[in-house]
């Protein structure tokens, strides 16, 4: 995912729309001719509206409905992203994030 992608996303809930806010933990630069631009790996997109979160897992952002995260591989995927980054990733998160977290809260 491009760095200025961030710039034209929004929080995709209906009720929403917020612009959202960016926390990146691995990225690189690519070079075009002598321009670089930064490619984002893996990050979190939270909403400071709503309070959901959204993964960037293998430089994709994962904006699905709450109801097709919360259950079968998407679940696991995210899941997995929370377990991994969880030293990184805000409590509030991990605890009764939207649309889930990890930890009993
Ligand atoms: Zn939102």
């Amino acid at each position: 995912m491009k760095m200025w992608l961030m710039d034209i996303l929004a929080c995709p809930a209906e009720d929403c729309r917020s612009k959202l806010n960016l926390e990146i933990y691995t990225q690189h630069e690519i070079k075009i001719d002598n321009d670089s631009v930064t490619e984002i790996d893996e990050a979190l997109v939270t909403c400071p509206k709503c309070g959901r979160w959204y993964p960037v897992i293998d430089g994709i952002v994962c904006m699905l409905p709450d109801e097709q995260r919360l259950e079968g591989k998407q679940r696991i995927e995210e899941t997995k992203f929370l377990e991994k980054w969880k030293g990184r990733i805000p409590t509030e998160i991990l605890k009764g994030g939207k649309p889930f977290g990890i930890q009993e809260e």
